[in-house]
């Protein structure tokens, strides 16, 4: 691994613990759909994308039959943190009687999640599940969280698919982006 990039503060969850965590995830995704035929997954881009490609490669080693799509949102307006919410990019199916899985890159406020599920949950699927690589440690909705990766603390976090401004997406590890960096 390269330096640390001068804008990170440091490296929060290492490239081996994610490994190590998404493997525990998969097993545990497994046993809990273990009679279920097919597990529509439903990754939300763009941060979700690489968490998806490695959680639903160990879900084919685990011969879980599944189908992929994705879904891209975005909020109105970060700042005011107002739960306002557009779909971007829809599923191309629909989801009635299907038995969903939501796969997030992070929950913060939950704001995303909770609007997702409530608009999935009206698709009428046949059951419907919600599953995050980390979520941060502050208040948030009562979203149902089913399957959670690591809990951070109330930092910026970026790699592992997230991004600040579009840069760190594909470092290998989860790191703390410096407040400087965000805010200057
Ligand atoms: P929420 O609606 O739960 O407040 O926020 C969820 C969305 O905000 C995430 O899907 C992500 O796009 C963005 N977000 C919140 N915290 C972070 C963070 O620490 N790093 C990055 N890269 N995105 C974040």
């Amino acid at each position: 691994m390269g330096d640390l990039h001068p804008d990170l503060a440091r490296v929060l969850i290492s490239k081996d613990a994610i490994e190590k965590r998404v493997k525990e995830m998969a097993k545990q995704i497994r046993g809990d759909f273990k009679d279920t035929q097919r597990l529509y997954i439903v990754g939300i881009l763009k941060g979700a994308f690489i968490f998806l490609a490695d959680l639903t490669r160990e879900l084919s080693e685990l011969s879980m039959p599944h189908v992929v799509d994705f879904m891209a949102l975005s909020s109105y307006g970060k700042s005011t943190e107002s739960g306002a919410v557009r779909i971007l990019m829809d599923l191309r199916e629909p989801i009635e009687n299907q038995h969903v899985l939501i796969v997030e890159d992070i929950v913060d406020t939950g704001h995303t999640l909770s609007y997702l599920y409530h608009i999935l949950e009206g698709r009428k699927p046949a059951s419907l599940h919600t599953c995050a690589l980390v979520r941060k440690q502050r208040e948030r909705l009562n979203v149902p969280l089913d399957y959670i990766g690591f809990d951070i603390p109330d930092v910026w976090v970026v790699g592992y698919g997230l991004d600040f401004a579009d840069q760190f997406r594909t470092l290998p590890y989860v790191a703390e982006l410096k407040r400087e960096a965000y805010t200057r």
